[in-house]
């Protein structure tokens, strides 16, 4: 954001005003209702924009409020095809509401990029992507993917939340519309809950504006003030997320007790060379397998001490937790045990505090 023209102040002013006063009759000034636009808000969302590289950005309420607003895009009678792994909130919104409202929706398994040209019908209008996902860090090639939706004139949708736009710039591969919570990484101090949306089309980003107004889910003035706030360090917070978590996964990775590690910057994730082309960082969250299934899980989980137990990542304090019972307890039993979310997995969201610190708390924890 600009410094402020009136006073030159170097933090940009918290505006909470809900009206503007018009210059004369007739004459609205820039702003005129803060749910049409506020200069916060507009402040955090050209930050938005200009580090997805788009032409515009939008500040949400919440994630799933930018999800709500851009799934609103679409009108009974379309066809929306969603990569089946994904964020139960979104899994969630999709097949209860989406659906509801007459949009015909396909899950599709879509590392092999051939399967969306197989999943395409007439009727298509939009392809819903996450990658990496949560919580086995499975990702997709978003290049491809991007460009069978092109040639199909379908949008494409990528939730970029668990890189950011330092690590992955999903509309410089080509694809339409970048999607954040930024209660994770990109506020990284777990006292927001947030959501953006970068484009790079202008007239995609005229429908998206009257629909963040339509529907009246732009975020509030002071929780875009403490994500413009949080925004200051991201680059300095996603290289200590980075580094201490590859540095976590290489070393249970040689640990007795764990049977697996699922990251993407390890040369063992199945799809790293992918990783390496398409990301510049893998970030703080990742999932490894304990050798003592439900039992050590416990054992793991009631003894850590600086990392907390909890829901939610991408803050600066690391968080630990079980995917079986916490974070995708909402998914059917046995779909979690087709994808392989079961008890012996333990997701982290590795935090930004000194790594021999972190490594000690896992290492007396373990089993
Ligand atoms: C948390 C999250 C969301 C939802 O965001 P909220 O801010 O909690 O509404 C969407 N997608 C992903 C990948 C997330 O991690």
């Amino acid at each position: 954001m600009q410094p402020d023209v009136e006073h030159g102040a170097v933090m940009p002013p918290l505006y909470l005003s809900s009206t503007y006063s018009f210059a004369d009759f007739g004459k609205p000034r820039r702003f005129d209702y803060s749910r049409s636009g506020n200069p916060t808000r507009q402040g955090l969302e050209d930050a938005l924009a200009a580090l997805e590289g788009g032409c515009r950005g939008f500040a949400f309420a919440t994630g799933m409020a930018a999800e709500s607003c851009a799934l609103a895009l679409l009108s009974s009678g379309d066809h929306l095809v969603v990569h089946d792994d994904l964020y139960g909130g979104s899994y969630r919104l999709i097949t209860s509401v989406t659906a509801r409202m007459g949009v015909q929706v396909d899950f599709a398994d879509l590392r092999q990029p051939g399967a969306l040209e197989r999943a395409l019908k007439p009727n298509t209008k939009m392809v819903w992507l996450e990658s990496p996902t949560n919580p086995l860090m499975n990702l997709l090639d978003l290049e491809a993917l991007g460009r069978i939706c092109r040639a199909k004139g379908v949008l494409s949708l990528v939730d970029n939340t668990f890189l950011s736009p330092l690590f992955q710039r999903p509309l410089d591969l080509g694809i339409d519309i970048a999607l954040h919570s930024t209660t994770k990484y990109i506020n990284g101090h777990s006292d927001v809950v947030g959501g953006g949306i970068v484009v790079r089309d202008p007239a995609l980003a005229e429908r998206i504006g009257f629909l963040q107004n339509a529907l009246g889910v732009p975020q509030a003035p002071h929780d875009c003030y403490l994500v413009m706030r949080g925004l200051k360090t991201l680059p300095l917070r996603m290289r200590a997320h980075h580094d201490n978590a590859l540095e976590l996964a290489r070393w249970l990775e040689k640990h007795p007790a764990v049977s697996a590690v699922h990251h993407p910057w390890l040369e063992s994730h199945p799809q790293h060379a992918l990783a390496k082309r398409q990301m510049r960082g893998a970030g703080g969250t990742f999932s490894f397998r304990l050798k003592g299934g439900n039992e050590a899980a416990r054992h793991l989980l009631t003894r850590t001490k600086l990392f907390v137990l909890a829901e939610s990542l991408g803050g600066v304090e690391s968080l630990i937790e079980q995917p079986w019972t916490m974070t995708h307890v909402s998914m059917p039993e046995e779909v979690r045990r087709r994808v392989g979310i079961t008890e012996d997995l333990i997701r982290i969201s590795v935090g930004i505090e000194d790594v021999e610190d972190l490594r000690a708390d896992l290492a007396q924890a373990l089993p």
